[in-house]
């Protein structure tokens, strides 16, 4: 079974979904490095104030700060329990350090997801995308709404559109996807790493086609 999971794919082509069906299904965790910094910055701890200004404006959080948060996370993390990661690496330098550290405790990766899809029919999916502030849950109109319209199923929240879901923060994060992130495609298809999914199936099927690649 593999445990040691990347997902790749442009903003909103649905890692999120993706990551948490794969969660239910084989229990490793997921890990969301854009959780991670709400998190930081609801704390508004140091990195978390750092991180803020970055994230609003939909910019790219610069490596150094995206590794001290997730060198915390990996110094917590048990290797040989799995995670599913998503959101990091970003880009190959970043890569490059996970793979480093994955090194140094003689484990490796076991494969990557990399969900495909359109900028277009993302973006019509994106303006969709409500989530809970209070527990971080996050819906998909029409795929996945919530039970009772603008409330979360979880625990009774609020549902808001993220700042960073609007459409001309969007079009700049498929940019920077564009020039960081798909690099990243090729260097793990060259470490035999890389399935690629279709992202724009339904999400049943987009979560047993991840699913088959856990196998
Ligand atoms: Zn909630």
């Amino acid at each position: 079974m593999k445990r040691r999971v990347i997902l790749l794919g442009p903003p909103g082509s649905g890692k999120g979904t993706v990551a948490a069906c794969l969660e239910k299904q084989f229990g490793w965790p997921h890990v969301s490095s854009g959780y991670l910094f709400r998190q930081e910055v609801g704390k508004n701890s140091p990195l978390g104030q750092l991180a803020k200004t970055f994230i609003e404006n939909g910019k790219l959080v610069p490596d150094e700060v995206v590794l001290q948060l997730m060198e915390h996370w990996w110094d917590g993390t048990d290797s040989a329990a799995g995670f599913i990661l998503d959101g990091f690496p970003r880009n190959v330098p970043q890569a490059m350090k996970l793979d480093s550290w994955l090194t140094a405790r003689g484990v490796a990766l076991d494969v990557v997801i990399c969900l495909k899809a359109p900028e277009n029919e993302i973006i019509r999916r994106v303006a969709g995308r409500r989530s809970c502030p209070r527990c971080g849950r996050v819906f998909q109109i029409p795929d996945m709404p919530p039970h009772t319209e603008g409330i979360c199923d979880d625990c009774g929240g609020e549902l808001t559109q993220r700042a960073d879901d609007r459409e001309s923060v969007l079009r700049e994060r498929f940019e920077i996807y564009r020039r960081e992130t798909e690099p990243l495609v090729n260097y793990y298809r060259h470490q035999g790493k890389l399935v690629l999914v279709d992202a724009m199936q339904p999400v049943d099927q987009r979560c047993a086609a991840a699913a088959d690649a856990l196998k």
